[in-house]
């Protein structure tokens, strides 16, 4: 299986809900994952490489939001904010145009030095350093700064570091990204949203709080929709 068949074959299985919102820790450096691995029930996470499930955040991120992520900063030089726009798609692809083929069914790629070397699994990252770094190198020697850069290429994720320019004082400077956190705090922000709309709902309907929890977000918050134009309707029947 190729890295392309690899991603494509591992895909979130069903839409978030309420109760995966309530569930999210947002200080967890797990919560992208944690939130994957509830939408992907049956699917071994932790066996992922660290490729494949990060563009699982990345689906999920596309589900919710779509394609764009608009990115707040401050300038290293003026410390005046500016915001730059990333499309996760474009990211990708550049990704992908630099990754080199897998040369074993498993994932892994061989080097021309005789080194058998593989992507870190999700599992890998709760080793310590060395042990991970042991066990990237499948057989033929040690892991160097050399198979990281490799791997960095090989394996790449969307936390990386991007250039912009600030539009206060045109200095051009390295901005970091990452998805996962991103993906998340944008979803904790929203909250407040989510409270409301179980409100109005169960205001309008009468539904338990754990049925309201259950509805897709996407139906929840088409509901919620309708219910908070009900009085813009009713008063605009009453005036014709
Ligand atoms: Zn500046």
């Amino acid at each position: 299986m190729d890295h392309t068949s690899q991603a494509s074959a591992a895909a979130l299985s069903r839409p978030l809900t309420g109760r995966d919102e309530l569930t999210l820790d947002p200080g967890s450096p797990w919560a992208a994952l944690d939130m994957v691995a509830r939408l992907a029930p049956g699917m071994d996470v932790q066996a992922l490489d660290v490729t494949t499930a990060d563009r699982l955040v990345a689906q999920l991120y596309g589900q919710l939001y779509g394609d764009v992520c608009d990115c707040r900063t401050r300038c290293v030089v003026c410390g005046e904010a500016f915001g730059f726009e990333l499309s996760l798609r474009t990211l990708i692809e550049m990704q992908d145009r630099e990754r080199p083929r897998p040369d074993f069914a498993d994932g892994s790629w061989s080097w021309t030095d005789g080194r058998r070397v593989r992507a870190p699994r999700i599992a890998d990252l709760t080793l310590t350093p060395e042990a991970l770094l042991e066990r990237l190198v499948i057989s033929g020697g040690a892991c160097d700064a050399a198979v990281l850069a490799f791997l960095e290429r090989a394996a790449p994720i969307l936390t990386l570091d991007l250039a912009a320019r600030c539009p206060h004082c045109g200095t051009d400077q390295e901005v970091r990204f990452d998805l996962a956190r991103y993906l998340i705090q944008r979803l904790a922000g929203e909250r407040p949203f989510l409270l409301r709309e179980v409100h109005l709902i169960a205001a309008r309907y009468g539904w338990s709080f754990a049925e309201i929890l259950d509805l897709s977000r996407d139906d929840r918050r088409a509901l919620a929709g309708l219910i908070a134009a009900e009085p813009a309707l009713a008063s605009r029947r009453a005036a014709s």
